[in-house]
């Protein structure tokens, strides 16, 4: 059985039909990426793989270990093993807890070159672009998740800092967890090194293929995949 099955997903934002009977599936201990022209519907999969609000699932199923997820909230999907890179609401369960959290946390921050002061500041308050990932990749790191879906965490970030998010997801690469990591670019691939590479298009997967594709199409550009224009 696949970690992830979604069939078949038709999804409305707005009565705007944005996803088109996605199909995908997601093995343990694999590494998806999922990439695509602007507009195409990514950030829309991880929205509706999350439970955010506004986005309309008309028809489809998405599987997690093989139990529909959809009709569950946000948290339970979270508790379930679902982590997605920026939305993740973080609790501190009890001071017990705390203390074994904190030295995992001391140990993993320390790695991912995350000063002390920053681990006592408002979450994401005062933070630069580069370190709201560090942190997002910090808070994966101590949630050990399931299925992880980064959705564009490359944006914005120096290659020193794709170094370090990239070496954070590495170290969590295991036969028990599964990454969906979303990119326009083929930059972070370089780093991330997927097992499986789809082209989303027009809200639906139009090309799979292996870490090839994602060079094939740095070179040609999402032309052949592209939008039409409004
Ligand atoms: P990608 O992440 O591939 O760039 P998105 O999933 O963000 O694409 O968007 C796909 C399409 O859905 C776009 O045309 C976008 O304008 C539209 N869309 C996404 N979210 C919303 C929303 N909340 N309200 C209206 N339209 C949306
Ligand atoms: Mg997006």
């Amino acid at each position: 059985m696949h970690l992830l099955e979604v069939k078949n997903l038709h999804v409305e934002v707005d009565g705007k039909k944005i996803l088109n009977g996605l199909e995908l599936s997601v093995g343990s201990g694999s590494v998806h990426a999922l990439m695509g022209p602007n507009g195409s519907g990514k950030s829309t999969l991880a929205h509706v793989l999350a439970g955010k609000d506004d986005y309309v699932v008309t028809q489809g199923e998405v599987l997690l270990d093989g139990e529909d997820i959809l009709a569950l909230p946000p948290e339970e999907r979270a508790a379930k093993g679902l982590f997605l890179a920026f939305q993740y609401p973080f609790e501190i369960p009890g001071v017990a807890t705390m203390t074994f959290l904190r030295t995992a946390l001391n140990e993993v921050a320390g790695r991912l070159g995350i000063e002390q002061e920053m681990l006592r500041r408002g979450v994401n308050v005062g933070f630069s672009g580069g370190e709201k990932k560090r942190n997002e990749i910090l808070q994966m790191a101590l949630l050990q998740p399931r299925l992880c879906v980064l959705d564009e965490t490359d944006s914005g970030l120096d290659i020193d800092a794709l170094k370090t998010v990239a070496d954070g997801v590495n170290a969590l690469r295991s036969p028990e967890r599964a990454f969906i990591v979303i990119t326009h670019y083929q930059r972070l691939l370089n780093y991330i090194v997927p097992d499986v590479v789809h082209v989303l298009s027009r809200g639906r997967i139009v090309k799979t293929g292996d870490k090839q594709l994602a060079l094939d199409l740095e070179a040609t550009g999402y032309a052949q995949y592209q939008e039409e224009m409004a």
